[in-house]
């Protein structure tokens, strides 16, 4: 499909290239539409063989999206790792829910990669295509909306006019500012710190996660079978500390708050830590202007949803506009793109207040709120019907998906 018309140098205008925008514009490129992608950053392919902290749990339904973007087929095997089961459990009591695969009849809950494999895929396979051109190190300075057109000038004195801009450049995004879309945050006034970590014990692709009086501490099992990425969340100050202990200091430390599940902590790579916040944008679209991803909304990491949700945002954009091209109508209409947030923004609001909701819950310190927890993990441990059901979620398996997130069995 050429959608794009003489006068317009592009279909859509993607600014930000990360895991979002990233697979956005793929999506855009497999269905024929002239893409142009900026960038602030530079451009990084085959960057991951240092070892990446940020690591990602990935839906069954994201797998889906990544593979129609044609990013997952350029995955190395052992960029893949699984969880099939999980593990979360309470510091105070006995209270635990586990999860297995299994008892859904998948072979897995999804899959724990790292954010710079998956950026690298996007970037290969971005590269493969005629329609989508990218330019790194390029940051929008203003945007002007015309008649029946929205221009883009970057701070290098370059500008492209087209009939869609997509923000996809993440919590600070430069585009929302431009577009004078107010953003709504809530600092949590927690930090994580993420690491690569090496235990006694092998981690039996098993995901664990134990609730914390200050906050939850998660291992995400790696493709080797005794190293796991972590994802520890705590007050600034006690993250800073930790940031800072030697590494037989951090390592006693870290084993002890994870109640030794795993044995001893036998070796970690460097530490980084990031802030955390809630935050949703007023408005998702205006007048030819659309947010994704992290531009959109944030949320707690406890449950590694954040860029699963934002993948939802990029799969189910794109089937609109796409469509919208197919039709010869203008993708950058107010009522076509209204569409587009009437289905994600709801969505991504609850599951905002849901974190929310049990970030409070198991940080609350009240007997009775302990009492009531553990017991809750444990009636819903035992309840199948329930547990399928948060698991089918969790697992990105529920039917009301756009249609490139859907798995074909
Ligand atoms: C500790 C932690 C753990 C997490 N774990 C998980 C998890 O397990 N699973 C999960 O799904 N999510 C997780 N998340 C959330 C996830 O990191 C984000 O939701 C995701 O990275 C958002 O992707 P994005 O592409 O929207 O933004 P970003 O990753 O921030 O990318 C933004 C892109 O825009 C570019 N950019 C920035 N400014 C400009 C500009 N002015 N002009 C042009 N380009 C610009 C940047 O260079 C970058 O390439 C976690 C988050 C944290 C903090």
């Amino acid at each position: 499909m050429t959608a794009v018309d003489d006068k317009f140098d592009a279909d859509v205008i993607v600014v930000g290239g990360g895991i979002i925008g990233g697979t956005f514009a793929c999506l855009l490129g497999q269905a024929g539409l002239k893409v142009i992608l900026l960038d602030a950053g530079v451009r990084q392919v085959n960057s991951l063989k240092k070892v990446d902290a940020r690591v990602f749990a990935i839906t069954l339904a994201s797998e889906q999206i990544l593979k129609k973007a044609g990013a997952w087929q350029r995955l190395q095997k052992e960029d893949i790792a699984y969880f099939r089961k999980m593990h979360v459990w309470d510091e105070d009591g006995l209270g635990a829910i586990n999860f297995d695969s299994a008892s859904i009849c998948q072979s897995t809950m999804g899959y724990i990669i790292s954010h710079q494999a998956i950026v690298d895929a996007l970037q290969e396979k971005l590269l493969e295509f005629d329609n989508v051109r990218c330019l790194w190190s390029v940051s929008p300075a203003y945007i002007k909306e015309e008649t029946d057109t929205i221009v883009l000038g970057t701070e290098d004195g370059l500008q492209f006019n087209s009939r869609l801009i997509v923000a996809a450049d993440g919590h600070n995004s430069k585009l929302r500012s431009l577009a004078n879309i107010h953003y709504q945050k809530h600092d949590y006034k927690q930090s994580a710190l993420g690491c690569i970590v090496t235990t006694e014990f092998a981690h039996g692709e098993i995901a664990r996660q134990r609730f914390l009086k200050r906050g939850p501490l998660a291992f995400l099992p790696m493709r080797d079978s005794h190293q796991s990425a972590i994802v520890w969340s705590s007050s600034p100050d006690h993250i800073q500390r930790l940031r800072e202990f030697d590494k037989s200091a951090f390592h006693f430390e870290l084993a002890e708050a994870f109640a030794h599940e795993l044995g001893e902590i036998k070796a970690s790579t460097e530490r980084t830590v990031f802030p955390l916040s809630r935050a949703q944008a007023d408005t998702y679209t205006k007048s030819r202007i659309a947010l994704i991803g992290d531009s959109a909304h944030t949320v707690h990491p406890l449950a590694g949803l954040g860029a699963n949700l934002g993948l939802l945002d990029a799969a189910s954009l794109s089937e609109i506009i796409i469509d919208t091209c197919r039709r010869g109508r203008d993708p950058g209409r107010l009522q076509v793109l209204r569409r587009y947030e009437r289905k994600r923004k709801g969505e991504n609001k609850s599951m905002m207040y849901l974190l929310d909701g049990l970030k409070h819950l198991f940080e609350n310190q009240f007997q009775s709120v302990q009492w009531l927890r553990n017991f809750g993990l444990d009636t819903v441990d035992s309840l199948p019907v329930v547990k399928h059901a948060i698991l089918k979620r969790a697992m990105g398996l529920e039917t009301d998906l756009p249609a490139v997130a859907r798995r074909r069995y």
